[in-house]
């Protein structure tokens, strides 16, 4: 089986090589016992957390309330902050923000901002450096995976964009559906939850959080006992011969399991489960597909996004005909499913999904 296929072996072995000590990594349990092996009372590390994740402090020296004695300490111990920063930025015509953040190991990844209403925006994290899934369809898929982001790689991309936004406007959502799939790097996409989620940190609610998987079962059952966030699975098929074509995770995972833990997933109250559903001309946008769709679907409470595939060299696909994906929206919406055609944002600066990854010539 590929390494595609078989994502667990490569999981968790892979370590970044990078300066270990670093307060971006600590969620607030691991700060508190660190400021209690340095002898230091508990409050210390609160004022260490919040100085690193709600004001973004790039800088022992300007957390200004932290005494002189523990930011020596700190530094005596090879602690650094923030793991990140920020390298080219592309603007697109539609005010969609790519960002090109540099890692300390050299590696580069992409997060994007997209605007939503006014003055709002939703940002979309990277999770790995390139990707194992190998889905068909998707440029960061033709990388390969070079390795896992940490935790506060992926935190640190919330902070350091903050600097890229317009002044006044704020990140409102979040949704780990940049580069890589979030599930095959369970740890790091849990623990960056933690300064995400917390009120003395980033302070976003688990309801702004998305989750986006391509469908690694027993992940999504882990992530509902451990985090339930909302979750947005990528489809893409409404039968199991068409999505081994495209998506070799579901030769392991195939949609009867998946449908199954789907089913299982604990949504907070209210919520819907994401159905993204990229469409590829003459692969899987035909009104039969639609209709077995539906079938697929029938009783999940799911919204339905369609995504006319953008387009990157060097692969077969087509983007469907627009009449198209109008009558593939209307079979689904005749059968009282909540559909949406995903206004595609940022195509001119090679952002929109399934574009993201370093080109050679970028
Ligand atoms: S669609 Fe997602 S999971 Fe599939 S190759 Fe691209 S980044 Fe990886």
């Amino acid at each position: 089986m590929s390494a595609a296929a078989s994502p667990e072996r490569s999981s968790l072995s892979i370590r970044a090589a990078i300066p270990p000590n670093n307060l971006t990594e600590l969620g607030r349990d691991a700060m508190r016992a660190l400021v209690a092996d340095l002898g230091q009372p508990a409050y210390r590390a609160d004022q260490l957390f919040r100085w690193v994740f709600q004001k973004g402090a790039r800088d022992l020296d300007a957390m200004t309330n932290v005494p002189k004695t523990l930011r020596a300490q700190l530094r005596e111990a090879g602690y650094g902050v923030g793991r990140v920063t920020v390298g080219r930025v592309a603007e697109s015509i539609d005010s969609t923000r790519k960002l090109s953040i540099k890692l300390q190991d050299g590696g580069v990844v992409e997060t994007v901002l997209i605007p939503m209403e006014e003055g709002q925006f939703t940002q979309c994290l990277s999770s790995q450096l390139g990707c194992a899934l190998d889905c068909k369809f998707c440029y960061t898929g033709t990388l390969g995976l070079s390795r896992h982001l940490t935790a506060g790689e992926i935190v640190d991309q919330v902070i350091v964009a903050r600097a890229a936004l317009p002044p006044g406007a704020r990140v409102t959502h979040l949704v780990y559906m940049g580069m890589g799939e979030p599930l095959h790097n369970f740890d790091g996409v849990v623990d960056s939850l933690g300064p995400i989620c917390d009120p003395d940190g980033l302070g976003y609610s688990l309801r702004k959080v998305t989750v986006s998987t391509s469908g690694l079962v027993p992940q999504i059952e882990r992530l509902g006992k451990t985090a339930p966030v909302n979750l947005a699975l990528s489809l893409n098929a409404s039968n199991d011969a068409v999505r081994d074509a495209i998506m070799p995770v579901n030769k392991r995972y195939p949609l009867a399991s998946l449908m199954k833990a789907l089913r299982e997933y604990p949504l907070p109250p209210r919520r819907k489960l994401t159905i993204e559903y990229v469409l590829l001309g003459g692969v899987n946008d035909a009104d039969a597909h639609a209709r077995e769709l539906a079938v697929l679907l029938r009783g999940l409470p799911v919204r339905i996004n369609l995504i006319p595939w953008n387009p990157f060299s060097g692969t077969g696909f087509e983007r469907p005909a627009d009449e198209q994906v109008r009558a593939f929206q209307q079979i689904l919406k005749d059968r009282d499913y909540t559909v949406t055609v995903r206004t595609t944002k940022g195509l001119d600066i090679d952002a929109a999904c399934g574009q993201l990854g370093e080109r050679p010539d970028a």
